[in-house]
């Protein structure tokens, strides 16, 4: 099978031919249809996030249909349409996982970090954690969903549900789904972009953004959270600035930039700063759940698995719109 592999910090990913994987016990084969890039990628190819196995299939917005099943596989079949996300596995023991935060375990593996992703024509996944999909994500389009997606829901979940100005720092692959989420539960979406990036703003515009404006502009009306996307520490401090009292900043992304200090009248009044680390298999599950009430489309710019490394430094440069898909040859 083809894939596109990383083999060290500063060197662009290799296409390879490789041998198609094996699904080892509670594993699933699956021939992947797409695979969406993330951020977080970047920071695993950039060294951000120290610890990839080497070499890696990155890859972790996963679609794709499963082809075969190892032992003691019970929930998902052949041909089933799945998605596999970031969170691969966990081991249930640990007491993140006794206490139902999974998504902190001490022994957890990550698709297309520690464990191999999805820029391949096939990968195996552990069958538990992937989600099964109904057929109407059997496309490119969804495969945003698989992170972009369900970071964006998990942020958007730590916010007191009765918040109404809600701030998106960022406006890219996660908001750009969220907002219409946001939207629909008729909440009004202030959308920060870099300064004077009047393409994001635009795109912010058509999601239907209530207000719109660049990363050091003052929003018309106080916030009452804020969630960061964009990997820059600077926007902590500015969040805060544009935050009501009580109100909260929720950082979505793995990695940040530093914080600069800032001055406590800032955080005074209880505003929060939190961070949202990985999913839980429920996140998918609701978020997915959630998705039969609300039409949420994606917009994604395709390419070719072999032209990896042309739509990652598109991503790099903010040239993407939306969210940026590697679609597979499938030979
Ligand atoms: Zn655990
Ligand atoms: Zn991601």
């Amino acid at each position: 099978m083809q894939a596109m592999v990383f083999e060290g910090v500063g060197k662009p990913l290799a296409l390879k031919q490789l041998p198609i994987p094996a699904p080892g016990d509670d594993q699933v084969l699956i021939k992947i249809i797409a695979c969406g890039i993330c951020r977080t990628d970047l920071h695993v190819l950039d060294g951000e996030l120290t610890s990839p196995k080497l070499p890696l299939v990155p890859g972790h917005e996963i679609i794709g249909t499963v082809v075969s099943i190892g032992r003691n596989v019970q929930d998902i079949k052949g041909n089933d349409l799945v998605g596999v996300p970031w969170l691969g596995y966990t081991c249930g023991t640990c007491k993140y996982c006794r206490q139902g935060k999974e998504n902190l375990c001490e022994n957890a593996k990550f698709t297309g970090y520690t464990l191999d992703g999805g820029y391949a024509q096939y990968t195996v996944a552990f069958s538990k954690y992937c989600f099964k999909l109904t057929e109407q994500y059997h496309n490119a389009q969804s495969a945003p969903l698989l992170c972009a997606g369900l970071i964006g829901f998990r942020s958007y979940h730590m916010i007191n549900p009765k918040a109404t100005n809600i701030g998106m720092y960022g406006f890219g692959a996660a908001a750009h789904i969220l907002i219409q989420i946001a939207k629909a539960q008729n909440k009004k979406v202030f959308a920060f972009t870099r300064d004077n990036d009047s393409k994001s703003q635009s795109f912010a515009r058509e999601f239907g953004a209530y207000w719109v404006g660049g990363s050091s502009d003052t929003p018309s009306e106080k916030l009452e959270a804020a969630i960061i996307f964009a990997p820059a520490g600077e926007l902590i401090p500015k969040a805060l600035k544009d935050l009501d009292k009580g109100g909260e900043v929720i950082c979505g992304g793995i990695h940040m930039s530093p914080i600069p200090a800032f001055s406590y009248d800032l955080l005074w009044e209880e505003r929060v700063i939190r961070s949202v680390a990985n999913l839980t298999r429920d996140d998918g599950l609701n978020f997915f759940d959630l998705l039969k009430s609300i039409t949420v489309h994606t917009q994604t710019e395709l390419f070719p698995l072999s032209r990896a490394n042309e739509a990652i430094a598109k991503l790099r440069k903010g040239e993407i719109k939306g969210a940026a898909v590697l679609v597979m040859e499938q030979a």
